[in-house]
């Protein structure tokens, strides 16, 4: 499967009918997290029509009513693995790896990494295709502990310092899968970081994959100059 940034003409035209059927993936759920469902004629799950299987390989209710599968409708709560596989059918890689930069400017390890991925599964004569799970999973790791920029408590509680009108500035880069986060107990703080425990990028995840693909880290953890989101960071 081809790494090239593809449109939206040809991501169609890919999901038009290769041997069977096979129309974009619909919305489904499971465990709260949301992934992409095979619409695959004839259906190959039992277990009721609300019943079905993920690009990714779980089982999941399937949520007809949400339609096609869409990365952006829950972005927070959307399993990697599903968004990788979908945007490898769209040929829309160059777009996934670009979303991998945590608001800085200058490609991050994130990206380099993601990218030495693809490229390496891309290479002649290699066995697998870009969408066999393992690359998949190494992908989806990848956006898991992808750069994040936080902004302060201050203003994560409103109480922001700096002019108004101006978007809340990051002050650190983290990795939100590393770090422990607020349950429901937090209320409107659920989800965001907590202070004893957030864990700055590029992640020790990262550096393990950037060590295996011999890329030199170089990103300084700083917060770039960018909006962060909530962060809770003390
Ligand atoms: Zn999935
Ligand atoms: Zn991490
Ligand atoms: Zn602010």
């Amino acid at each position: 499967m081809s790494s090239r940034v593809g449109t939206a003409a040809e991501a169609t035209a890919s999901f038009a009918c290769a041997g069977e059927c096979v129309d974009p993936p619909l919305t489904g759920i499971d465990s709260g997290v949301w992934h992409a469902v095979e619409r695959i004629h004839p259906p190959r799950m039992t277990g009721g029509p609300d019943r079905g299987v993920a690009v990714c390989g779980r089982a999941v209710m399937v949520a007809a009513k949400f339609g096609p599968f869409d990365r952006e409708r829950f972005p927070d709560r959307t399993c990697h693995a599903c968004t990788w596989v979908v945007a490898i059918r769209a040929g829309a890689v160059g777009q996934e790896i670009a979303r991998l930069t945590g608001g800085a400017s200058e490609p991050v390890l994130a990206v380099r990494v993601a990218a030495a991925i693809v490229a390496a599964q891309s290479q002649p004569g290699t066995d697998d295709e870009l969408d066999h799970p393992r690359t998949v999973a190494l992908l989806a790791a990848v956006s898991a502990h992808a750069p994040t920029p936080l902004i302060s408590p201050e203003c994560g509680d409103g109480g922001c310092e700096h002019p108004p009108r101006v978007p809340c500035p990051a002050v650190v880069v983290a990795c939100l899968a590393c770090s422990q986060r607020c349950g429901g107990w937090a209320g409107e703080g659920e989800g965001t970081c907590m202070p004893e425990c957030t864990i700055t990028a590029p992640c020790e995840v990262l550096r393990a994959l950037a060590a295996h693909y011999r890329i030199a880290c170089t990103d300084t953890g700083e917060a770039p100059d960018r909006p962060g989101l909530p962060g809770d960071r003390s």
